[in-house]
């Protein structure tokens, strides 16, 4: 009954507000096939430099400046709240992590979502990161909370942003803790990844507590701006 009502929401919502391609402009979706599918022309950035003592693998399917779509449904996602443009973006991470012979036979997956500040949530009404684990089909487990509210990471450089997010996060009280065995493979999952030190900073609160199967995970990589660089 509930669902019909939501349904009947949902259908009403679209007839008064109809959605719009953020690219081509299109009726009918948020993000239309077709433009869909210029995010995928632009594949796997390496990261060669990423100390990864942390990490067994780093998987992000999409490099971000070069890839103007991509750049338009991560920006409508988070600060325009299109949630629904989550579970589009989410396929590009499931078919990255589905071609990966060495995480199909992982004995146990889960997904963790980096977590936002209680604030954050409240503000933006979701956590972008949750919604696109989520949409992976994989299990997701809110293994972590974040106990400092930082400052917006955009405009500092990778030394501040290291010290700003330090001990930002620990293991959520509200999971009992033989919930998740520490054997398991964890996939650690953020939107952008841009000098890697929020998603090390919670990789570090996970490995504190005896997780070891550490995989860093994001929809899309980005470049840290040119005057941030080398400071
Ligand atoms: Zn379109």
């Amino acid at each position: 009954m509930f669902k019909k009502i939501r349904d009947f929401f949902y259908r009403l919502v679209d007839c008064i507000f109809p959605k719009f391609c953020i690219e081509c402009k299109k009726e009918g979706e948020f993000l239309c096939e077709e433009c869909f599918n210029k995010i995928r022309k632009f594949k796997n950035p390496e990261f060669k430099n990423i100390d990864s003592g942390l990490f067994k693998m780093i998987i992000i399917p999409c490099p971000f400046h070069k890839n103007p779509v991509l750049r338009k449904g991560l920006h409508a996602m988070k600060y325009k709240f299109y949630k629904e443009i989550c579970g589009i973006l989410a396929m590009l991470i499931k078919e990255a992590i589905n071609g990966i012979c060495e995480l199909k036979a992982a004995e146990r997956l889960i997904i963790v979502p980096m977590p936002l500040h209680k604030k954050r949530i409240k503000f933006r009404g979701f956590n972008q990161a949750e919604e696109l684990a989520k949409h992976t089909g994989l299990p997701v487990f809110n293994l972590l909370i974040r106990i400092k509210q930082t400052k917006s990471q955009a405009t500092l450089t990778k030394t501040q942003r290291m010290q700003n997010i330090k001990d930002a996060f620990c293991i959520n009280p509200k999971i009992p803790p033989d919930t998740v065995s520490k054997n398991t493979t964890i996939i650690l999952l953020d939107d952008v990844c841009t000098t890697f030190s929020t998603i090390r900073s919670a990789a570090l609160a996970l490995q504190k507590n005896g997780f070891r199967k550490i995989i860093a995970c994001a929809a899309a990589y980005a470049e840290l701006h040119q005057n941030n660089r080398n400071k």
